[in-house]
């Protein structure tokens, strides 16, 4: 048995009355353990059941509360006894009368009895047949005899509506918050008190009753915008101790140890020998902020973001320069081996000039090769590996890592950062994504990572001209693509699946749009086929041929979504372009307008909801990945975008990040000022405690890396 004494803010909900294992294994599901998760789950809109009204008053399409005496029942058949329908003949004080209707609800006739009285709130709709309005499958409460509406938990006041977790409803939910907020003891208010009072907000413990049981006389519209007191309050101090943990982790990195690698005249050479072509003035600004961070006596933990073929490769390379040149080693990381080989090529290259050995390695290739490359790596022979996952087993070990590069921070999990990092002696690291996300948001959300951006396009770029077609249409588009084979230029034509035996019968396929293409649309043309079932050795062999030209046309799944550089490939088709998400989308696009050449994207899309429709209409107007990134995190939300927690990204429970932009920032500001203002302090001490106490539990792996 529980007392009520022994419920914390820690205890399992199973300590909640009627809270049972099943119930308990079902909240865990939803993230749901503790007192605390449910007590921090938010509504997510609120309705007004304060006043009950008069059946007169109720119009079609209206929600409203009632009080009513139920003065006749009957369950009636529906759709020739594929349904049942539960009906209740209602009258209110006044002596009006309205019916409610339950769908698939015949164990209500035991439980609505002529003769009850209830307190129901539902919509009502208009019956044509009968002619007048009734409440659609209302919510209800059976009120005591002669008692007082007053007493109906979920009626006569504003109510909060939960997101069903399983087959646990938002009625059931709301009594179990009424119950942790009935049960559970204090709750510590970590605020710092002069930000408190400078706000005007609420204490912790009222802001969570407010936010779960709002008073009648709250307004209804800042409570469904989040922007109560209560509300505020709660989004503001996740920011605050997000943005406190992250700054003083940001403190903590600086004070690290970290490699100085030298900076002199000599290096600045060699980095000048390596360079192909005259770097853009973002590619300059980009390099002297990683050159300042490596220059300095702790570790570098820098993003660079740019859009795609901006060139960060480029910068990346000269980093390498300086490691090398000190005489350490350089990995790095890309997330697949398509792109592994890529970089990999592309920094042979780049490294010719200066004889640095250099060196891939995949899951594809042979134990005797990895073992080979491993002991190259020990020993220090190697300068600079390129790897996939491979790189971040165990038994690879490096004689002297400086920096780490990691390409695409998406794909790979925090933690793996750290594991990598653990190889060396606090190498730096630098890590690439071409997912521009705005500035302010980038600090947040990566808040211990320092960003440069490449905001301009190597010069000559023409641009690409977007256009969208109907799949009606595909044979003009099939023109527009062959003008371009016919005077040299290459082709990507992109498909959702690879072959037909992925069930989705509306679907094209790569392999069958393949031969299509070979035999049919451009028999005149050398086509080739790409996609990321086919064994390493035969994509790396395409991809030799596309980039030698040996090939016109290749037709692909998204495998050449990343990283992919042929500059004389000046068109793309992307068919069921409706299947893609935005940023793929943009990615894939990516691959053409690498030239000097003017290139073009054909969306052409099948049938289409409202959402694709948004994408494609962003893609068709904006090339600038910065704006698309924008819209996409408008169109997904930040959950998606950012993908799972595995990004690092951490899973806030009130707060929003694009929502509540205005509060981050607030918070970011007052965190930083506290820091600044109350280092040494009580205040700050307890706050550190707080922090400590907390960090990980809530913000999880964000604080790693
Ligand atoms: P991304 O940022 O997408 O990784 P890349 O590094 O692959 O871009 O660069 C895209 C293309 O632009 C490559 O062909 C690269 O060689 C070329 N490039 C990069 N920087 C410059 C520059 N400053 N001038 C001319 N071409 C450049
Ligand atoms: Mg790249």
């Amino acid at each position: 048995m529980y007392t009520t004494a022994l419920v914390r803010l820690s205890s399992p909900l199973q300590f909640l009355k009627g809270v049972g294992p099943t119930l308990a294994e079902k909240l865990k599901a939803k993230g749901l353990e503790t007192v605390e998760d449910l007590l921090f789950y938010p509504p997510f809109r609120y309705e007004d059941r304060s006043r009950y009204v008069p059946f007169r008053q109720i119009r079609e399409g209206q929600s409203g509360a009632v009080l009513a005496m139920v003065a006749s029942t009957r369950t009636r058949t529906w759709r020739k006894g594929a349904q049942i329908l539960f009906e209740a003949d209602l009258q209110d004080e006044q002596g009006n009368r309205l019916q409610a209707r339950w769908y698939n609800a015949k164990y209500l006739a035991s439980e609505i009895v002529p003769g009850l009285r209830l307190a129901l709130f539902g919509k009502a709709e208009f019956d044509f047949q009968a002619g007048k309005i009734f409440l659609a499958h209302p919510d209800f409460e059976v009120l005591p005899e002669g008692g007082d509406p007053e007493l109906a938990m979920d009626m006569g006041r504003i109510v909060p509506v939960y997101e069903t977790v399983g087959k646990i409803s938002t009625k059931q939910m709301r009594r179990f918050v009424m119950r942790a907020l009935e049960v559970v003891g204090e709750l510590e208010d970590a605020l710092p008190v002069d930000i408190m009072r400078r706000f005007r907000m609420p204490q912790l413990a009222k802001a969570v009753a407010e936010v779960h049981e709002p008073p009648v006389d709250m307004n209804l519209d800042s409570l469904n915008n989040r922007r109560s007191p209560g509300h505020w309050r709660l989004i503001f101090e996740e920011f605050f101790w997000l943005e406190f943990g992250l700054l003083r982790k940001q403190l903590e990195v600086k004070r690290t140890p970290g490699i100085a690698f030298e900076l002199n005249e000599q290096i600045r050479d060699k980095v000048k020998q390596m360079l192909p072509f005259k770097p853009t003035s973002a590619q300059k600004r980009a390099l002297k902020e990683i050159a300042m961070d490596m220059a300095a006596p702790h570790p570098m933990n820098r993003l660079l973001q740019g859009d795609v073929g901006s060139g960060k490769t480029l910068v990346a390379a000269e980093a390498a320069v300086i490691a090398i040149e000190n005489g350490y080693q350089v990995a790095m990381l890309a997330p697949t081996e398509l792109l592994a080989m890529q970089h990999f090529l592309s920094l042979q290259r780049f490294f010719k000039r200066l004889g640095y050995p250099v060196a891939v390695m995949v899951g594809s290739q042979s134990a005797r090769e990895k073992t080979q490359i491993k002991k190259l790596v020990a020993e220090g022979l190697v300068k600079l590996v390129v790897g996939t996952h491979a790189l971040l087993e165990k038994n690879v070990e490096f004689q002297k890592l400086g920096l780490a590069i990691i390409d695409e921070q998406h794909r790979f999990g925090v933690l793996q950062r750290l594991f990598l990092r653990q190889k060396g002696l606090t190498p730096d690291v630098l890590v690439m994504t071409a997912t521009p996300i705005p500035r302010t948001l980038a600090l947040t959300i990566y808040g211990d990572l320092d960003v440069s951006v490449i905001d301009e396009l190597p010069p000559g770029r023409i641009g690409i001209q977007t256009k969208h077609f109907a799949q009606s249409a595909s044979k003009t588009v099939w023109e527009l693509v062959r003008k371009e084979l016919q005077q040299g230029r290459q082709a990507y034509i992109i498909y959702p699946l690879v072959d037909d035996s992925e069930h989705s019968p509306d679907l094209k396929s790569a392999q069958k749009m393949f031969e299509m293409h070979a035999e049919k649309i451009f028999p005149e043309f050398r086509v080739a086929l790409m996609h990321g079932q086919l064994p390493a050795a035969e994509k790396d062999l395409v991809m030799q041929r596309f980039k030698k030209h040996e090939v016109d046309v290749l037709v692909s799944t998204t495998v050449v979504e990343v990283g992919l550089d042929v500059p004389n490939a000046s068109v793309m088709v992307i068919e069921h372009a409706e299947k893609f998400g935005l940023s793929q989308l943009h990615q894939l696009r990516g691959r053409v307008g690498r030239g000097i050449h003017s290139s073009h994207c054909y969306l052409v899309t099948g049938r289409q909801n409202e959402v694709s429709e948004q994408r494609i209409r962003a893609m068709v107007e904006s090339s600038d990945g910065f704006r698309l990134a924008e819209a996409d995190l408008e169109i997904r939300g930040p959950g998606e975008f950012f993908g799972t927690r595995q990004s690092g990204v951490p899973q806030l429970r009130f707060a929003h990040i694009l929502k509540d932009r205005e509060i981050l920032e607030m918070a970011r500001g007052e965190a930083r000022s506290f820091l600044d203002k109350e280092s040494g302090t009580s205040q700050m001490s307890s706050a550190e405690q707080y922090l400590e106490q907390n960090w990980q539990r809530r913000y999880g792996l964000v604080q790693v890396g």
